[in-house]
């Protein structure tokens, strides 16, 4: 309903801004200039978050890798953008401690090591916990899963991470920009645009309608990510910067170690290699190879780096195989290098993104970029939009960062009235009043009424995974749903999770599928079952059937 109606204002109006794409860079160009009065349109032709933006690890890092190419001023400038994160999302992006092994023989000598993570700190403005040197001793007392063969000592450090998934992150910033007036849409695609009496006319398409609608804008804003420069082909546009793509996977496992910290191994090719906490499962990764196209796959000599890596440096009871693998995920880091560029050595080609405003046609392209820079791409956006003639009456408004502490209070009070916190599945990893309070905000509130007025809504619907009725009442109504993925492995992470097969079973994702779907949950759950996973079953295994919606 949503969509639908945001589809027919996108053909009637004229906007300050079309934003194109709805990753991180996206996401937050939309809700930024939406809070500071423009008026904003935003659309992409997956689901929001659909592409690079659900792949990353994770982190809101200050990347401590670039303090070996001396890029100190880059890594002072996205530790503050971590900072500023830690500070202005405190439960949905927390510190996390990278606990690093150090192998006899690497480039750097552990102490060196260590004093680079004190120098990393102290950039970062003694923001976190102090750095810590370990001697082989306290690394097998405090995580006795890291195998020490050849291993001389390690430092533990921190930097940050997103506790839900990146992709829900994403949400966050079209659910700002949609409170605050833009019109924003999944699945409706750029085919191009044209000037056409002083603003752009974009023709696009609804994907799912095959319906064609034209958008006018004053400014166009391509946030296409790796698509940047196939999309300003279609315009016409030229750019000092283009893409080149280092593709990235990460595989998912059974949880490995009960504590909460980040693994830090040097992989066999020197680059830094996660074994990242995700809730009740373990992520590994990643790899960094250069590719020409933008559609990565993991292939088997990924899933075999990944795996002979992580069984060296764990003491695992048994070394991890591919049927150990729930889920996969694979994207493309786009890389900005200016034109001509990108011979450069491939390992020390950094993330910095890059903003190309062109003032007589009044467009940008932004190129590049990480989610931990992402509040200072927003803003960047705003300043380029103001410099094109886009009018913001309100230039300082906040855009970003959780609800204030009396929200927070007033939601804690009820939920403790509600004894809200009693009514978690046995299971729970965390605290009903948390999880909620994390994901939703201030939207948590009306969650509150609804178990207030039946209980049931407070049931965990789908076997294995906390995600309660409300929720998924709460998904279909507001967060925009169009094909059952966008919820499984966007909205939430059930996805990554949960195993094909078991979700294949689950009579509670029939249920789930009947709430956000209705009449059509049958040709939904079909149409997800049709699709090839993001882990293609083992050899051998039976193709997993979609169940009927009773
Ligand atoms: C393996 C890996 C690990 C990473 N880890 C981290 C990390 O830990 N921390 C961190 O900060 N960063 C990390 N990154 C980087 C970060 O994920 C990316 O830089 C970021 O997500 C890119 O966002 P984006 O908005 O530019 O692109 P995208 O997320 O790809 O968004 C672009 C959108 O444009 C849409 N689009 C394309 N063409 C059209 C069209 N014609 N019409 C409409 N829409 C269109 C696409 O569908 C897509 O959704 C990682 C990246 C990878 C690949």
């Amino acid at each position: 309903m949503l969509r639908a109606t945001n589809i027919d204002s996108l053909s009637r109006e004229t906007f300050d801004v079309l934003v194109l794409g709805a990753g991180i860079n996206g996401a937050v160009s939309a809700a930024a200039l939406a809070a500071k009065g423009a008026k904003v349109a935003l659309i992409d032709r997956g689901d929001f978050a659909g592409f690079t933006s659900q792949e990353s690890s994770n982190l809101a890092w200050g990347g401590i890798k670039y303090m070996e190419s001396f890029e100190l001023w880059l890594v002072r400038k996205l530790c503050k953008s971590r900072n500023l994160l830690l500070r202005s999302y405190p439960s949905s992006v927390r510190e996390i401690r990278f606990y690093t092994a150090h192998e006899r023989g690497f480039r750097h000598g552990l102490f060196k090591l260590f004093l680079g993570t004190w120098l990393y700190w102290i950039i970062g403005s003694f923001f976190t916990r102090i750095p810590r040197l370990l001697s082989r001793r306290v690394m097998a007392r405090e995580e006795p899963l890291i195998n020490l063969d050849g291993c001389d000592g390690g430092i533990e450090y921190s930097d940050a991470y997103l506790v839900d998934n990146d992709a829900r992150f994403v949400w966050g910033f079209v659910r700002a920009a949609l409170d605050r007036g833009a019109r924003a849409a999944n699945y409706v695609e750029s085919l191009g645009a044209r000037r056409e009496g002083g603003a752009w006319v974009t023709r696009a398409r609804d994907v799912l309608s095959g319906r064609e609608l034209a958008i006018r804008s004053r400014v166009l804003v391509n946030a296409c990510g790796p698509f940047v420069d196939a999309h300003n082909a279609l315009t016409g546009q030229r750019t000092g910067h283009r893409h080149i793509f280092s593709k990235g996977i990460h595989l998912i496992v059974d949880r490995l170690t009960p504590s909460r910290r980040v693994l830090t191994f040097f992989a066999d090719d020197g680059r830094l290699f996660f074994v990242i906490p995700m809730g009740p499962r373990t992520c590994v990764g990643t790899t960094d190879t250069r590719v020409e196209s933008p559609r990565a796959e993991v292939t088997p000599e990924d899933r075999r780096f990944v795996l002979s890596n992580i069984n060296k440096r764990l003491a695992l009871p048994r070394p991890l195989t591919e049927a150990d693998i729930i889920a996969e995920r694979c994207g493309v880091r786009p890389l900005a290098v200016r034109d001509g560029g990108g011979g450069e050595d491939w390992l020390q080609l950094s993330r910095k993104h890059a903003i190309e405003i062109d003032r007589t046609e009044r467009h940008v392209s932004i190129f590049g970029g990480k989610l931990t820079d992402c509040i200072n791409v927003g803003e960047e956006i705003c300043a380029a939009a103001e410099e094109l003639g886009v009018a913001l009456p309100r230039p300082g408004e906040r855009w970003y960062g959780e609800p204030g502490e009396e929200v927070r209070r007033a939601f804690l009070e009820r939920a403790r009235a509600l004894d809200l916190d009693a009514l978690a599945p046995p299971r729970a990893t965390e605290k009903l009043s948390e999880r909620l309070w994390r994901r939703y905000g201030a939207h948590a509130l009306g969650m509150l009424e609804e178990i207030r007025r039946d209980r049931r809504m407070a049931d965990a619907l789908i076997e294995g995974v906390d995600d309660l009725r409300c929720e998924v009442a709460h998904a279909a109504r507001t967060e925009m749903i169009a094909k059952l993925e966008d919820f499984l492995r966007r909205r939430t992470r059930i996805a990554l999770l949960l195993r094909r097969e078991e979700l294949a079973r689950s009579p509670g994702l029939r249920e789930a599928c009947r709430i956000l779907f209705g009449d059509e949950a049958d040709q939904r759950l079909a149409e997800y079952f049709e699709q090839p996973g993001e882990r293609a079953p083992a050899e051998g295994a039976a193709p997993v059937a979609a169940p009927p919606v009773e």
